[in-house]
């Protein structure tokens, strides 16, 4: 009973291992950023190779279990240390030469490399087509998710044979809660025209101006709705100067709208290109 491991959880140890790796290289673009622009760019696969032989160390290295696999309470049976030197070798270089000389990102200038690309993903693409044929086994069988476990003939089994898989549920519908909420914030407030709502509740100025003034554009005149200096500006009946953008969102709305900045009512009959001679 103890040997059984369900596929999820092997399958969640491997994302997990992807994650872990994630984490660290998110973590070292972050420290390259202090240096100069280009001078890590051209070492990352190097980084990345030390950063999966680091994690290695510290997991198969000194155990018998990846950190995806002891978050998850398993470990490998018949793991030796032949094997588990294969694991490094095998996970990290051929990553490591995919980093260097398949990433479309680097720019590999020397004709002898561009051959080597070549066979490379020739090699990539018949591992990814054998990677493949391995899921449809581990689904079958259920064990061994990767296909370099099924190389070496390890499995994972469980170190916590009487404890089932605990799922959170409090913690997931806090999560769809929470999601649920973004998407709303997301999808509904663009949708709610709060300068509108702004001029409802606004103690209203009524000390109307004339009705024809004619305005005038300055190098510091502004949009009296975004504030930027207008783009295609139009005018309609008040001294101030909108966006085309700004003033025909409000006219999508309504047929007519105080103006913002000095509260005169504005209509879509009056709307008016703005033109140094006008
Ligand atoms: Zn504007
Ligand atoms: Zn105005």
């Amino acid at each position: 009973m103890s040997s059984y491991v369900s596929r999820i959880n092997q399958l969640d140890a491997v994302q997990l291992d992807d994650e872990i790796h994630r984490i660290f290289v998110a973590r070292a673009q972050e420290i390259s950023r202090l240096f100069t622009p280009g001078t890590t760019d051209k070492w990352s696969p190097e980084i990345n190779a030390g950063l999966r032989s680091l994690i290695w160390i510290f997991s198969l290295g000194t155990g018998k279990s990846t950190f995806g696999q002891k978050l998850l309470d398993l470990t490998y049976i018949d793991l030796t240390r032949a094997k588990s030197l294969l694991i490094l070798i095998l996970s990290v270089l051929p990553k490591y030469l995919e980093d260097k000389y398949v990433d479309p990102n680097r720019i590999s200038l020397r004709p002898r490399d561009k051959i080597l690309k070549n066979y490379l993903e020739r090699i990539f693409n018949i591992f990814n087509l054998l990677s493949f044929i391995n899921l449809l086994l581990f689904l079958n069988r259920g064990t061994q998710p990767t296909i370099l476990e099924r190389l070496l003939g390890i499995s994972s089994r469980n170190i916590a044979s009487t404890r089932p898989r605990t799922i959170g549920y409090s913690y997931m519908t806090r999560e769809l809660l929470w999601h649920g909420l973004m998407e709303l914030f997301t999808i509904g407030l663009p949708l709610i025209n709060f300068h509108y709502l702004k001029r409802c509740f606004r103690f209203s100025r009524r000390d109307k101006p004339d009705a024809q003034v004619i305005p005038v554009m300055t190098g510091n005149t502004l949009c009296p709705q975004c504030d930027e200096t207008p783009v295609l500006p139009r005018h309609a009946g008040c001294s101030h100067i909108y966006c085309y953008y700004c003033i025909s969102a409000q006219f999508k709305v309504y047929e007519s709208f105080e103006c913002v900045a000095c509260g005169t009512e504005l209509h879509l009959r009056n709307m008016k290109t703005y033109s140094v001679a006008s």
